[in-house]
């Protein structure tokens, strides 16, 4: 989901949204946006991501964000996903690396036996 569908689907008017400055390519600006420590547009927590859209009728608008939310909101790509043993087998490992297991709770079928 882009950020300005995002917006019409929570009913947030982009309007509403504070004024972004113009792109630069230091990005400086989404880390400063984010010290002065804004609430997610979604749920109210303190936002981890600062987005911008470039709306046509009010130009580029910060799109505040907590990481939930944006795990939440955003698309996943459209192609071919791993199985779902192989993804385990990578977080068991990462797990493995700093002295944790992994438990998988879940029915016959779903793919992480
Ligand atoms: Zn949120």
């Amino acid at each position: 989901m882009t950020s300005a569908n995002l917006l019409h689907a929570l009913g947030i008017a982009p309007s509403s949204l504070d004024p972004a400055p113009p792109w630069t390519p230091c990005g400086s600006a989404y880390i400063e946006r984010l010290t002065e420590r804004h609430p997610c547009i979604r749920c109210g927590a303190t936002a981890t991501v600062a987005g911008v859209i470039e709306d046509a009728g009010f130009g580029r608008r910060w799109v505040d964000r907590c990481t939930a939310c944006l795990a939440a909101t955003t698309t996943r790509s459209p192609g071919p996903r791993p199985p779902v043993a192989d993804v385990l087998a990578v977080v068991r490992a990462a797990a493995g690396e700093i002295g944790m297991t992994v438990t998988v709770m879940c029915g016959d079928d779903c793919g992480a036996a």
